[in-house]
């Protein structure tokens, strides 16, 4: 066996595209995937604390994270700070991990800026009215921030140019099975990696 480097997976889309139920769902169909845990100063919402969704922190402790340069990358939204912790992700890939990170298109550009080497998918509702729906549907937001995520929901599609992939979120199984198969596939990428090891002796006949 041949060791790589892992590869790093961005999916970003507007509140209520659907991101969350489709990450959740690949994380059971892939062993070779893990998903990075996210810093929030934003107050949990009912059960996330004993589900791990994020760290949470003041936003003092935030703050400091960001001061000490220990996020990957990280931004505000609706009034709370999210973020990327750098450390566990490099580490994780250093050892061969596929890592994902669901953040919103202010992070992915970051990471844009600091990891080329990253695979940029965007998470598209089948329509607005669709996306309109489905935000409503959130019962955990007071109905100001469900405007407010609607807009910025809009606005938010606009970069959708920025990234690589697009996946329509119409039929959760056909979502995943695409995300799936861009996971595979941008596995199987010839890269420098790749060609130093058939260059090195990896492949050579044994003598
Ligand atoms: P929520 O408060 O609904 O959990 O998340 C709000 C938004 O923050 C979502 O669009 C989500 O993708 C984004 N988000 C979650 N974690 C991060 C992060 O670490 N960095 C960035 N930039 N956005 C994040």
């Amino acid at each position: 066996m041949f060791e790589r480097k892992g590869q790093l997976f961005i999916l970003s889309g507007p509140s209520g595209a659907g991101k969350g139920s489709i990450v959740k769902e690949i994380l059971t169909r892939r062993e070779d995937l893990f998903l990075s845990i996210s810093a929030t100063s934003r107050t949990p919402r009912k059960g996330e604390v004993e589900q791990g969704s994020y760290v949470f922190l003041t936003r003092e402790e935030f703050e400091n994270n960001i001061r000490k340069s220990n996020f990957l990358e990280w931004a505000e939204i609706y009034g709370n700070l999210y973020g990327t912790p750098k450390e566990p992700v490099f580490k994780a890939l250093e050892e061969g991990k596929n890592i994902i990170l669901e953040i919103d298109y202010q992070g992915a550009l970051q990471v844009k800026r600091v990891y080329a080497d990253a695979i940029f998918v965007f998470v598209l509702p089948p329509s607005l009215e669709e996306l309109r729906q489905r935000v409503i549907n959130r019962n955990s937001e007071t109905e100001e921030s469900l405007e407010t995520r609607y807009y910025s929901a809009l606005e938010e599609i606009h970069y959708l140019e920025r990234y690589d992939y697009f996946i329509i979120n119409d039929i959760l199984e056909d979502s995943v099975n695409k995300l799936d198969a861009i996971i595979t596939a941008e596995c199987c990428r010839v890269d420098r990696d790749i060609l130093s090891l058939i260059r090195s002796n990896h492949w050579k006949p044994k003598e």
